[in-house]
C-alpha cells in the first residue's frame, strides 16, 4: 500500500486533493497539519473524510513545519484523535504525552534528517514501549553501508513482527536522500506494511521522495513482492536516465517478477555496493559514467570485449559470480551492419573492407572503433584532443586524423562518439554537411535528441541515417537477455524511449 502525503497550505485546497486522490484510486493519505497556514480545523478535514488518513503535525526539527507552540501541537493531535482518524503519527520522544485513545491506531515515528544512528535496535526496543500499531523510522543514509544495514534492521524487525501475528508491530523504514530511495521502491520486498509518496513533483516536501504515480505506473509497486527480484542501473547523475522506464516496462510486458531501480554512488560507494549487492537481491546491474571502468575490478569473470575496451556496462551476478559484459559495441555495430544490410551474428560482415572515421575517442568512440574493427572495417579516429585520438589508435591499431581533416576523407560509414548536437546544443554538428556522400551510412551516438542536426543533413545528402536510439535500445534488450535469460521487445521499448524524449522537450 502506498500512503500519499497531503502538504498543502489551506484547507480547501488539502481536501480538493484528498477528494481528487480518492477519485484516482488511492485509498491511503497523510494529512500534514504542519503545512496549513491557518491554525488547522480538524472538523473539516477528518470527518467527511473520503479514505483512510493518518494525522500528524510534523515539527521543524523532523522535517516539518510546525509553527506554534509544542504545547499547541500536542493540544492538536489530542483532539484530533477525539475525531477518530484511523491513524496519528507521533515522534518516539512525546508520545506518553498522548494516551491512546478510541479506535486510532498509533504510528510512532522517528526521525534523524542528519543521519543513520547506530543504535537502531534499542530505538526499537524504546518505540514498542509506546503503544504502537506501526513503527515508523525515518534515516538519512549516507553511505551504502548505512543503508544495507538500515534495510537489514528493517527486514528482520518485519520478519519477527510477522511470526508474532496480531501482536506483532511491523516497521516502515525510510531511508531519504537519494541513496535511500531504494527503501521506497521496495517496501513490499522489504515486508513494510506500506511506503509514503508524494502527491506531485512540486510537493517533494522530504529528500527522496516519489510521487505516487511514479511508484505505481514507472516501478510497479503493486506488483511487487518479497520475491520480486531487483535489477537497476548504477551510476551519477542518473535522475535523467531512461533505462529504469524500458526494463520495469518490459517485466510486466514480460510478465516477470523484477524490479529495476535506480541506484545513484559515487565512487566510494561502488566497491561496497557490488559486494553487498545480493543481500538486496541484485541479480543484475547496468552500469553508466562514470563507473564502467571501476566495476571491472570487482569482476570475477569478463567478456573478453570488456578486457580490450576497458569498460563493463552490464553486470550479472549468478552462481556466486560477477560477470560482466559490454553490450554497448554490439549494439551500435550491430545497427550500423542492420543498415547495410548485414547481420552481426553473421560470419561474412557487410563492414568488412569499409572506410570508418569514428569522430570522438571517449568511451562510446573506444566501443565503437573496437565494435567495427573487429568486424573488418578500416576504422580512422579523430578527436578535438589529438593525444586522446593518437593513444586509442595506437592502442586498436587504427589510423589517426587531425581534428581540422576529419571532412576530408573518403568514408563509406561516418560515427558520431562526442557530444556534439545534444540537446539542448541541438543546432551544432561536428561534420561538414558538404562532405556527407549518399550511401554513405551514418550513425550518431547522440539520442537525445533522435534526429540530431547531423543526421538531418544526412538524410538530405542521401545518406543512411542510424540514430542512436538504435544504440541505446540496443543494449538494453541485450541486458534484459543477459539479466532474465528472455527476449526483450525491441519496438516496446523503442516507442517507450521517443515517447520519453519527445515529451521532456
Ligand atoms: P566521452 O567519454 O566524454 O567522450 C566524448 C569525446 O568527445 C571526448 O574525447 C570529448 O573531449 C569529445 N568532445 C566533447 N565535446 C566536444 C566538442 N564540442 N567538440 C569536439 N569534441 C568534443 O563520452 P562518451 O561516453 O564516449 O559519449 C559520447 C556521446 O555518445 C554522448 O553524447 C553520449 O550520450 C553518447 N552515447 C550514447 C549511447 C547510446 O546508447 N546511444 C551510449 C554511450 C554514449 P573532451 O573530453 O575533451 O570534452
Amino acid at each position: 500500500m502506498i500512503c500519499v502525503i497531503i502538504a498543502c497550505g489551506s484547507h480547501t485546497r488539502m481536501i480538493t486533493e484528498h477528494q481528487n486522490l480518492a477519485a484516482d484510486g488511492v485509498s491511503f493519505v497523510e494529512l500534514r497539519l504542519d503545512f496549513l497556514r491557518r491554525e488547522p480545523d480538524i472538523h473539516r478535514l477528518i470527518p467527511n473524510r473520503p479514505t483512510a488518513v493518518i494525522v500528524t503535525a510534523r515539527r521543524t526539527q523532523d522535517g516539518g513545519l510546525w509553527r506554534d507552540s509544542e504545547e499547541k501541537r500536542l493540544q492538536l493531535l489530542r483532539s484530533a484523535i477525539v475525531a477518530a482518524p484511523e491513524f496519528v503519527d507521533l515522534e518516539v520522544d512525546v508520545a506518553d504525552k498522548i494516551p491512546p485513545f478510541g479506535k486510532t491506531r498509533r504510528i510512532i515515528s522517528y526521525h534523524n534528517l542528519e543521519e543513520t544512528p547506530e543504535n537502531l535496535d534499542a530505538l526499537h526496543r524504546e518505540m514498542l514501549t509506546k503503544s504502537p500499531y506501526f513503527i515508523k523510522i525515518a534515516v538519512n543514509p549516507k553511505t551504502v553501508d548505512d543503508m544495507f544495514r538500515f534495510v537489514a534492521f528493517v527486514r528482520e524487525k518485519n520478519r519477527q513482527a510477522k511470526q508474532l501475528g496480531d501482536k506483532g508491530v511491523r516497521v516502515i523504514g525510510i531511508g531519504m536522500g537519494e541513496m535511500g530511495k531504494a527503501t521506497r521502491i521496495l517496501a513490499k520486498k522489504f515486508e513494510m506494511p506500506y511506503t509514503y509518496a508524494t502527491f506531485s513533483k512540486d510537493r517533494m516536501i522530504a529528500p527522496g521522495m516519489l510521487v505516487y504515480k511514479e511508484l505505481f505506473d514507472l516501478y510497479h509497486y503493486d506488483q511487487t513482492d518479497t520475491d520480486t527480484t531487483v535489477y537497476g542501473i548504477i551510476g551519477n547523475p542518473i535522475g535523467h536516465s531512461l533505462s529504469p522506464l524500458i526494463h520495469n516496462r518490459s517485466f510486466i510486458e514480460q510478465k516477470i517478477n523484477a524490479v529495476y531501480v535506480p541506484f545513484p554512488l559515487d565512487d566510494n560507494n561502488v566497491p561496497d555496493f557490488i559486494e553487498r549487492a545480493k543481500e538486496f537481491d541484485i541479480k543484475g546491474l547496468s552500469v553508466t559514467i562514470p563507473h564502467k571502468i571501476a566495476v571491472m575490478k570487482h569482476l570475477t569473470k569478463m567478456d573478453p570485449a570488456v578486457e580490450k575496451i576497458g569498460a563493463c556496462n552490464t553486470l550479472v551476478f549468478r552462481d556466486g559470480e560477477r560477470l560482466g559484459y559490454n553490450t554497448d559495441y554490439v549494439a551500435a555495430v550491430s545497427s550500423i551492419e542492420a543498415a547495410l544490410g548485414g547481420n552481426f551474428m553473421d560470419e561474412k560482415s557487410t563492414l568488412d573492407g569499409k572506410n570508418a572515421l569514428i569522430l570522438g575517442a571517449g568511451g562510446a568512440g573506444m566501443a565503437l572503433a573496437y565494435g567495427l574493427k573487429k568486424r573488418g572495417s578500416l576504422v580512422t579516429i579523430t578527436d578535438i584532443n589529438g593525444n586522446r585520438a593518437y593513444d586509442l589508435g595506437k592502442y586498436l591499431d587504427c589510423e589517426i586524423i587531425d581534428w581540422k581533416l576529419r571532412d576530408k576523407l573518403k568514408l563509406d560509414i561516418l560515427v558520431n562518439c562526442t557530444p556534439i548536437g545534444m540537446h539542448p546544443k541541438v543546432d551544432e554538428s561536428p561534420f561538414e554537411k558538404s562532405a556527407l556522400r549518399p550511401r554513405m551510412v551514418v550513425f550518431d551516438a547522440v539520442y537525445n535528441p533522435e534526429n540530431t542536426l547531423l543526421l538531418k543533413s544526412a538524410r538530405e545528402k542521401g545518406c543512411i541515417a542510424v540514430s542512436g536510439v538504435e544504440m541505446f535500445v540496443g543494449q538494453a534488450c541485450l541486458q534484459f537477455k543477459l539479466f532474465t535469460g528472455q527476449k526483450a521487445s525491441a519496438s516496446l521499448m523503442r516507442n517507450l524511449v521517443r515517447d520519453a524524449l519527445s515529451a521532456a522537450h
